[in-house]
């Protein structure tokens, strides 16, 4: 075995004799190097192949969507839910390692997988510095690991709010999300580059949307959307 291979000069194999690894959805302690126990990687609501133009048209409403692709993981369901709202509480970052090693194979597949960056929907200042991190970005640096591309979380900004929005309507949280995110001024040229948009939860698509109507004005050539889970029509409000 190399020495850069050995589990001895890997992170997670000393940080499993602290804190034992546990399966993000059910909470099951499993083996240091494992992401999810063998029940849950097979109960996990896996989406099919359905056409991505068919699957997210219905939540667009009144706002055509301007990104020229998206793709999720999971329903928003089942353990599916576990896994996002134990990524939400610090203790899940394995969820999206997991999810970021489907979504990498489905964008491989779909032959979107080749950009020049990858970005994350950005989240308030005052959230990220009470969660210690951005959910999305997590996503953003497993997919950006495994295809060997470039992250680049200072493209797009989000204002300080105190709005929930799980508590908005479709309608209100197209609106919503027409206010709070915008360019940041500092941010390097993206002109021609095709950019990956990562996000935890597709839910109407509205913030998708806004953040990929942004890359476009700043000259973003393409941009995919991908988010570890999707709503179903019926649209259920994911927590904030
Ligand atoms: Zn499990």
């Amino acid at each position: 075995m190399k020495l850069t291979n050995s589990r001895l000069l890997n992170c997670k194999f000393w940080l499993d004799i602290f804190f034992p690894n546990r399966c993000p959805c059910c909470g099951k302690v499993i083996v240091w190097d494992r992401l999810l126990c063998e029940d849950c990687k097979s109960n996990l609501p896996f989406l099919d192949d359905t056409p991505w133009q068919m699957r997210y048209a219905e939540k667009a409403g009144e706002s055509p969507f301007v990104f020229d692709y998206a793709v999720s993981a999971f329903a928003y369901e089942d353990i599916a839910v576990d896994g996002i709202y134990t990524l939400k509480n610090g203790i899940g970052a394995n969820f999206a390692e997991y999810a970021g090693e489907i979504l990498c194979d489905k964008l491989e597949n779909d032959g979107k997988s080749r950009v020049d960056i990858v970005t994350a929907v950005p989240m308030s200042r005052r959230k990220k510095n009470a969660r210690g991190y951005n959910q999305a970005e997590l996503l953003a640096k497993h997919i950006a690991k495994a295809l060997d591309l470039q992250t680049d979380f200072k493209i797009l900004k989000r204002t300080s709010d105190s709005l929930e929005q799980h508590k908005l309507d479709s309608r209100q949280r197209h609106e919503f999300a027409q206010k709070i995110y915008y360019k940041n001024p500092k941010s390097a040229p993206i002109k021609d580059k095709a950019v990956i948009l990562c996000d935890d939860v597709f839910t109407t698509g509205a913030t998708m949307n806004k953040c990929s109507s942004i890359l476009k004005d700043m000259g973003a050539k393409e941009v995919y959307c991908v988010s570890i889970c999707c709503t179903d029509k019926k649209f259920s409000t994911p927590e904030e």
